[in-house]
């Protein structure tokens, strides 16, 4: 009996619940769908993403086949072409990714197939860990704490290319050697992302061995730049977060325990948005009112400035060209970034948010919205509204030598470079009062 494996965010070969338990039915047959939303990505993550599917279905020897077009008429086109009764496919927890695999299982049943879930991109799926009394947690640390309790499986076995077959050519065939040869030639970044699969895994063990061990005490440093850089593989399921914690497991010492708490964090995300899906646009939390927030062509301007790197505060202003030029932005600086847009500008979380989906190759959407929401104070367990980065002293802190703001900003120390756009001290002070201004107007 032939099986087709649905590849969704799961594009690897190792640790593949869903494709192996596909070949477990003798033989099997692989599709990617080039969604119509895949279409409106940004270049740089479309061309990123067919870099990935381009060098997995050379790994398979071809068979893997992607097609454009929805997933219910895709999938099921798929489904007939292999023969195939059922379709394994890892679950998706976000709002958009259970609609579409409810479409997906409602089609496949229409023409007398199944769909059946194996695995999630998660260590322990959203909705699992909860509290005693079955609510979900808002609380960040114990969170983590039951969920490094629940615990998770062991790597899953790895897929066979020489046990995939391939499926007929077809006219929604995606020309990915087109795409991928070229990438986004209007927008191209300085440092492209890894796509092979062999080599984010590679670059993974290096980090184990070797950054790890300094991980706790330099993570927050974007100059010394020694985090693990695997946010894309993970956004793109090249790497599974369960063999990220087999691996960092091995090392026992703090730094990996720390590192753990990060991929925690990742689950504590998704496990938000799965419980509320709203909070992929409207805060879960309000914080100032609807009036008090920049709008119009004072909200453009400001908006433009913090996009273009032009605010003339050097950390803000070196992380977004940073972004522009490589897709990717250190941690420490997105939250820095993030805050200045929201308590230094008063311009809404939503708007930034979206501006990282246009330009982060990582973008992941529970990550994007709930970190928006936690700099933004407005997310469940967020960093408190009257927290208030003060982005130069941020600088001093962790960019100590000035190596990150000079790498990024060429013209710093020229006529150039612009004067702060606005006063922070002054901007957090209104932003203060108008936030104790609503909080009163709630109570
Ligand atoms: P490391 O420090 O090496 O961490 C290892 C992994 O842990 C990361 O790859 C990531 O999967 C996870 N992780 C680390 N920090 C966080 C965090 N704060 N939240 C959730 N997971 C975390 N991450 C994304 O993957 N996609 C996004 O779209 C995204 N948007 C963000 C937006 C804002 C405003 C902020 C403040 C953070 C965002 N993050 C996002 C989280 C974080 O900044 C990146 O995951 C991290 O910088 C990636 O670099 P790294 O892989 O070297 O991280």
């Amino acid at each position: 009996m032939t099986a087709l494996w649905w590849a969704r965010r799961d594009l690897r070969l190792a640790d593949n619940p869903a494709a192996t338990q596909a070949q477990s039915e003798s033989s099997a047959a692989a599709v990617f769908v080039w969604t119509p939303e895949i279409s409106r990505w940004s270049g740089r993550r479309s061309a990123h993403l067919a870099r990935v599917l381009w060098s997995l279905r050379d790994a398979t020897d071809g068979a893997l086949a992607v097609r454009r077009g929805t997933a219910d008429a895709v999938v099921t086109h798929a489904a007939r072409d292999a023969d195939a009764s059922v379709v394994f496919a890892a679950r998706e927890y976000s709002p958009a990714g259970i609609a579409e695999q409810d479409a997906v299982a409602a089609a496949l049943e229409a023409d007398g197939r199944e769909l059946t879930f194996v695995g999630s991109p998660y260590a322990v799926a959203p909705g699992r860990v909860t509290k005693a009394d079955g609510d979900p947690y808002k609380v960040f640390t114990p969170f983590r704490d039951a969920w490094r309790e629940h615990g998770w499986r062991a790597p899953a076995s790895a897929l066979d290319p020489a046990r995939l077959s391939g499926l007929p050519r077809h006219e929604d065939d995606v020309d990915l050697d087109q795409r991928a040869a070229h990438g986004d030639t209007e927008d191209p970044l300085l440092e492209p992302h890894e796509f092979r699969e062999d080599r984010v895994l590679a670059a993974l063990e290096d980090f184990v061995a070797g950054d790890l061990e300094r991980y706790a005490s330099e993570r927050d440093r974007p100059d010394l730049d020694s985090t693990s850089h695997l946010s894309t593989a993970l956004a793109f399921g090249q790497v599974h977060p369960r063999t990220v914690l087999a691996l960092t497991a091995k090392r026992r010492m703090d730094a990996a325990r720390v590192f753990e708490s990060e991929i925690a964090w990742r689950e504590f995300h998704a496990d938000v948005l799965f419980h509320h899906p709203t909070a992929r646009r409207e805060s879960l939390t309000p914080v100032l009112r609807e009036r008090d927030w920049l709008t119009g062509r004072d909200a453009d301007e400001a908006f433009m400035a913090w996009r273009d790197g032009r605010t003339g505060f050097p950390l803000v202003d070196a992380g977004m060209r940073q972004l522009a030029q490589t897709g990717w932005m250190h941690n420490r600086v997105r939250m820095v970034v993030a805050s200045f847009l929201v308590k230094d500008l008063r311009v809404e979380w939503q708007r930034g948010a979206d501006h990282f989906r246009r330009t982060l190759v990582d973008y992941d959407h529970a990550q994007n919205q709930l970190n928006w929401q936690w700099v933004a104070g407005t997310g469940r367990d967020a960093s408190p509204f009257f927290r208030i980065f003060n982005p130069d002293t941020q600088a001093s802190k962790f960019d100590p030598q000035r190596r990150y703001v000079e790498r990024w900003i060429p013209e710093l120390d020229t006529p150039e470079y612009p004067a702060p756009l606005v006063d922070h001290k002054e901007e957090r002070r209104v932003t203060l009062d108008l936030y104790q201004a609503a909080k009163s107007a709630r109570s």
